[in-house]
């Protein structure tokens, strides 16, 4: 069997290696260029994504992640000013650990070098007589599976042509995201307050979500010990940061940049929250579009099939559920080398459907 997998974000990545290590022949075809692009710098994984990743990635990659990973998070604080005086109270448990993203996306990436090829955006695809899918790319290339898979995010290509009744919906709500680093905002006294939880501040005109990455292991002694393939460039200079959020309406934003909006806005916060924001690294925060796609009409099986962002959007959550479709996926190909291909990309496509209900309720 041969799998062609549009999009290298972390469900494509973890896919190519779950069906690599099945023997399945598998080609990743990514629009971007090595370097990829901001997105964001750290990603909160919960058990969802860390049980994918450990059932796909072989176990150095494995390692490696989870040493550089930070703390347990046990719960989301609530943080309130009084008299002058950030305070935490206890709010709900939120499991999972905070991962560098440049530093995931390197590790997943590390091993599939005759697997990922870059700069190759597909443009269109057709079913052929023969039960086989045909890619075309913009630079020409093209290439046949018997199963192409849409990990191609929230604009996927694949999902327009594959499922045209499919919409992605705005939903206005934005979100401002940066990091800082530890060091800065260290006399706040807010790393030590928040620890390895999650916070939230809830404010005049916006609510503030915090978490701390502290690097459970330095990144170079990790990448020594455990994945030495790794390219040096991922793991030099990092230091521990304060992630952070900052919800906001479109409305609210202008021509400014990322940035200078969140600084705006943090000129009313409590001077430790505003603190972390005017010491961020100005180049990381970027705008989050908070968008939706209402489950479409259910649609039949084909050699044709999507996962993560290109088919369900879960703000906060999306990179566990990609990683999580990709392990599904994985099994069902690996299931279907033996039996029925249809029946059991029905069968993924069912499962996913089904979380995509509960997402919505
Ligand atoms: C700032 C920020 C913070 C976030 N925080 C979290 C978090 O804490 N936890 C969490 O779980 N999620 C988080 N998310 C969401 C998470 O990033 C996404 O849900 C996740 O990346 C989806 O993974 P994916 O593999 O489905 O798609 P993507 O990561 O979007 O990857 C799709 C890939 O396909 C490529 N592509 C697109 N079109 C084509 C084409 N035509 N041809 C070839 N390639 C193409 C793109 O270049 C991209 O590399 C966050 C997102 C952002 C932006």
């Amino acid at each position: 069997m041969r799998v062609v997998v549009i999009g290298a974000g972390p469900g494509g990545l973890t896919l190519a290696h779950g069906l690599r290590r099945t023997g399945i022949d598998v080609a990743v075809y990514e629009r971007d260029t090595a370097l990829g692009r901001p997105q964001g710098v750290s990603l909160h994984l919960d058990e969802r994504g860390a049980s994918a990743l450990r059932a796909c990635l072989p176990p150095a990659h494995v390692a490696m992640l989870e040493a550089t990973s930070g703390g347990q998070r046990g719960r989301t604080l609530n943080l309130s000013e009084v008299d002058g005086v950030l305070e935490a109270a206890e709010g709900p448990a939120r499991p999972g650990r905070q991962v560098h993203r440049p530093l995931l996306r390197a590790v997943l990436l590390t091993g599939l070098d005759d697997v990922v090829r870059f700069g190759a955006e597909l443009t269109r695809f057709e079913r052929r007589p023969d039960g086989t899918v045909r890619a075309w790319f913009a630079d020409g290339r093209t290439d046949t599976a018997d199963v192409l898979v849409g990990a191609d995010g929230i604009g996927s290509a694949v999902r327009r042509r594959h499922l045209p009744g499919a919409r992605v919906v705005d939903t206005g709500r934005r979100m401002l995201m940066g990091a800082t680093p530890v060091r800065a905002v260290a006399g706040t006294g807010l790393p030590e307050l928040v620890g390895d939880n999650a916070a939230a501040a809830h404010l005049p005109g916006t609510t503030m979500a915090l978490s701390v990455l502290r690097f459970t292991r330095r990144p170079e002694a990790a990448r020594r010990q455990w994945l030495p393939a790794l390219g040096p460039g991922a793991v030099a200079g990092l230091d521990d940061y304060v992630m952070w959020a900052l919800a906001v309406t479109q409305e609210r934003l202008g021509p400014a940049s990322a940035w200078d909006t969140a600084r705006e806005l943090a000129a009313d916060l409590p001077p430790a929250l505003r603190q972390v924001v005017t010491e961020a690294w100005p180049d990381v925060t970027v705008t989050l579009r908070i968008a939706t796609i209402p489950p479409p009409p259910a649609w039949p099986p084909s050699p044709v099939t999507l996962l993560g962002d290109a088919i369900r959007l879960a703000p906060g959550f999306g990179a566990n559920l990609a990683m999580q479709d990709a392990h599904r996926l994985c099994a069902a190909l690996t299931e279907a080398a033996r039996g029925d291909l249809l029946d059991t990309i029905g069968a993924y496509e069912s499962s996913f459907t089904a979380d995509v209900v509960q997402a919505s309720v």
